[in-house]
Parts: structure tokens; C-alpha cells; sequence
């Protein structure tokens, strides 16, 4: 452990979804914490946390924060500071802070770095090639087979990826991109070869030389039964995920973990925080599909409920380069998380609706973390889009997935609504006994 003789500490959270819910429970069992902040923090996280309000994009303030409460640790959550840089100034103004520097963080900011990256270092992804303009970025299409994938090149909350089965739907995603429905994330465009296989999430900390695998984790995107309709932040995620056996998990660590690892400490711009891969699995074996720099969320969920160590002691090490040192260890449970979603939801969610129920939840097996809520006098609202994340543990998938949606019967929340299949291919391979 990381916490010979260390000292207790002060903490701030950056974030307010369900990842920071979950990262603030882990984070408020470990005895390494006097004190914990959360910017902005939720409903649920207020319930043991300081939720104070901070501008994420406002550096400065948040180090002048920093001192004054003599916050001794920072976590950051989302991406968008990382990539705008936060942890460099935080930690030039000498405030420890978990996650990589903004020379790093390009692995998520800019999909271009990440695919040129790839090619240098010999990590299996797409084929592909990188635009900047309009006209030939079509004149490319011209000599590729459908289904191709069209990237806006920077942070797009998701949406900058358009999977065309036809000419005609590029041009209109090549256009759509240039013409600013990105804004800065659509300057540039990667175009690239469509992947067919599983998907998979693969998650590592990294110390800038050390990288060590998280437990598996899967995610749904898609916002309806069966993985249709359009994709969302994700609408729930179960760990472990069965399809990650640790044939595979050994594969993605030699094969893409260490080598970006070792990558990226010889372009002089180490990476320290969590790595996070979306993969497919195809028949050649596992292959890149993006990175990001930090936790996925609802991934974050499931795997804070199934870890045994101290989370704050496992970010602490990651951040001081002692990984080699470290180890986590993993309940054997499966843990399943459901996302509950306001109406609308990926559109146009609806906000301000009554929530109601949730102390009805009686099952110490479930945690319900509040991904977009806030507190006004007694009631709970819903705040955002994606809601709550209603997590389960058991013994198997299937009955994680009981006690998950046992749960969402006691929630009285009419202007929410769920998936009802969470956990489906982990439910059958199961079934299958695969
Ligand atoms: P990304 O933002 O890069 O993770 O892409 C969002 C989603 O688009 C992924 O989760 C995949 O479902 C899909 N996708 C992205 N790139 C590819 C690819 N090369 N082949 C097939 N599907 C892809």
C-alpha cells in the first residue's frame, strides 16, 4: 500500500455525473481522507461531501480554491479539463493533481494524435487518413468501401462520430463537420475503415512508466432494448465483462496498453491517469477504437463497487509514479449498473422532475448514484440527462440484474425512464455457460 506513513489529506473531486458519485464513495471510505470536496458535486454527493461551485475552465480560480481550503489531493473527472490542461497548472501551482498533462491528454482531444500515434508505434487500429478540409476528405470517400467512419477530430461529447453506409451520408458527415456542428472539435476529420466485432472497454492506471489493468467492464451506448436507437453516454455496464477473458486482457495490455505506455514516455510526454480503450474485439484479435483519459462513465460505477483497495491510495500512486509497488484487489461479485435517464433523453432532456422512492431502496446490496440531480428543501430533481445510476452486486449477471431492476421498481419517477435489458450478452453467455 501507498499509505506507509502517509499522511491524511484533504480532497476535491472535479465533475458532478455518476463516475464522481462513485469515485467520491470509494474515495470517502479510505482512511487516508480528512475532508472531502466535490466541484460541482450532485445531490447524492452532497450527502457526504462539500459540493462547492467551480468553474472548470477557470484554472486559476480552482487553484486559488485549492489553497485556501488546503486541499492537498485534486481528482479530475471529465475529459474537457484534462485537455485544456488543468492537472499542468494545478500541479505548477503545486497542488497534487491525478491525471494526465495536456501533451497527454491528446490521446482523447485529438483523434488524429491518437491514429498517428498508432502508426508509430505499431498499435492495431482502423485503417485511416486525416483531412482538414472539405473537398478531400470526399475525394477520399470516393475510393473507399462502405460502411466507412467519419471522426470530428476533437472532444464532441460523443456525437463526432458518424458510421456512413452510403457516399451520399459521408458527404453529408464531411460537410456537417467542416460546417462547424463540431465547433473546434470539427477543424479536422479522420476517416476511417469500419471495424466489425464486440466492443469492449479496457481500463489501466498508468504511473508514466507503469501500467496496471483495472477489472474488465462493459457499457451499453445504444439508448434502446436490444443496443437500437441512438447512441448516449452510455446506458448501463456490468463488470466483469465475460467477453474480456484474461487471454484477451493479457493481449491488450502487450499489445496496445504497454506499447502506448512506452510511446508516449519516448515522445516526452508521459501519460499518468487512467487510461481507458474502447476496443473491438475482431477476429484478427483486439483493436483500438479510441482512448480516453479518463473513467468511463457508467464503467466507473461497477468497478468502484467491486474493488476491495483504497481508491484514493491506488490515485495517489498512480500520480507519484509508484505503481510497480502496487496492487488492487477485486470482489468476485459481478456489478451491474442502470442508467435512469429524463425523458428526451439523448435529445432534449427533460429537467426539474420530482423524483421520489429512493429511500425506499432497502437492499444493501444496491447504491444508487445520482449522475445528474440536485437537492431543492426535501425533493430530489432530475438535472441533466442521464439521472441515476441504480448499481447492484450478486453472486452472477442475472442476479445483479434482479436486484438492479428490483430497485427501480421502488423509484417513483415518472418523467425517467431505463433500459430493461442491461447485461443481456453477459446474461446469455451465462445462460450458455460460455
Ligand atoms: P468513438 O467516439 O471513437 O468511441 O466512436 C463512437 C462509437 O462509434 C464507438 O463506440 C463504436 O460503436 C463506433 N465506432 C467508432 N469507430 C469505429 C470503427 N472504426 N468501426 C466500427 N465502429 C466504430
Amino acid at each position: 500500500m501507498a499509505s506507509d506513513g502517509a499522511a491524511k489529506m484533504k480532497v476535491l473531486i472535479l465533475g458532478g455525473g455518476g463516475r464522481e458519485h462513485a469515485l467520491a464513495w470509494a474515495i470517502s471510505a479510505s482512511p487516508l481522507l480528512t475532508e472531502l470536496y466535490c466541484a460541482p458535486g450532485n445531490a447524492g454527493i452532497a450527502e457526504f461531501a462539500h459540493c462547492v461551485a467551480l468553474d472548470h475552465a477557470d484554472h486559476s480560480a480552482i487553484l486559488t480554491f485549492c489553497r485556501e481550503h488546503a486541499i492537498d489531493f485534486v481528482v479530475v473527472g471529465p475529459e474537457a479539463p484534462l485537455v485544456a490542461g488543468i492537472v499542468d497548472d494545478l500541479t505548477a501551482g503545486g497542488i497534487k493533481t491525478f491525471g494526465p498533462s495536456k501533451a497527454a491528454a491528446q490521446l482523447e482531444g485529438s483523434k488524429g494524435f491518437t491514429k498517428d500515434f498508432c502508426r508509430k508505434f505499431d498499435i492495431p487500429t482502423a485503417a485511416y487518413a486525416r483531412f482538414g478540409d472539405a473537398p478531400s476528405a470526399k475525394a477520399h470517400i470516393r475510393t473507399c468501401t462502405m460502411p466507412i467512419v467519419i471522426k470530428a477530430d476533437g472532444l464532441a461529447a460523443g456525437k463526432g462520430v458518424v458510421i456512413a453506409q452510403s457516399a451520399k451520408e459521408a458527404d453529408a458527415a464531411i460537410t456537417a463537420c467542416f460546417d462547424g456542428t463540431f465547433g473546434a472539435a470539427g477543424g479536422e476529420l479522420v476517416i476511417e475503415e469500419f471495424l466489425v466485432g464486440e466492443e469492449a472497454s479496457f481500463f489501466a492506471l498508468v504511473d508514466g512508466e507503469n501500467a496496471l489493468a483495472l477489472a474488465t467492464a462493459q457499457d451499453h451506448k445504444r439508448v434502446g432494448d436490444g443496443d437500437t436507437g441512438p447512441n448516449t453516454g452510455g446506458m448501463g455496464a456490468y463488470s466483469p465483462a465475460p467477453i474480456m477473458t484474461q487471454e484477451l486482457c493479457d493481449r491488450v495490455m502487450a499489445e496496445i496498453i504497454q506499447p502506448t505506455v512506452r510511446g508516449m514516455q519516448t515522445q516526452g510526454m508521459p501519460f499518468r491517469g487512467i487510461l481507458y480503450a474502447g476496443l473491438m474485439i475482431t477476429d484478427q484479435g483486439p483493436q483500438l477504437i479510441e482512448y480516453n483519459v479518463r473513467f468511463g462513465d457508467p464503467e466507473c460505477q461497477v468497478l468502484m463497487l467491486r474493488l476491495k483497495s483504497d481508491m484514493l491510495a491506488a490515485l495517489l500512486a498512480t500520480t507519484d509514479g509508484v505503481l510497480d509497488r502496487f496492487d488492487l484487489r477485486w470482489h468476485d461479485d459481478t456489478a451491474l449498473t442502470v442508467v435512469m435517464a429524463a425523458e428526451g433523453y439523448p435529445g432534449s432532456p427533460t429537467r426539474g422532475t420530482e423524483i421520489k422512492g429512493l429511500d425506499a431502496i432497502t437492499d444493501d446490496g444496491v447504491i444508487v448514484f445520482h449522475a445528474g440531480t440536485e437537492r431543492i428543501g426535501d425533493r430530489i430533481l432530475a438535472n441533466g440527462g442521464r439521472v441515476l445510476n441504480v448499481t447492484a452486486r450478486g453472486g452472477s449477471v442475472s442476479e445483479a440484474q434482479t436486484r438492479a431492476y428490483s430497485a427501480i421498481e421502488m423509484i417513483d419517477w415518472p418523467g425517467g425512464f431505463c433500459r430493461r435489458d442491461i447485461g443481456w450478452r453477459a446474461v446469455e453467455r451465462e445462460g450458455s455457460g460460455q
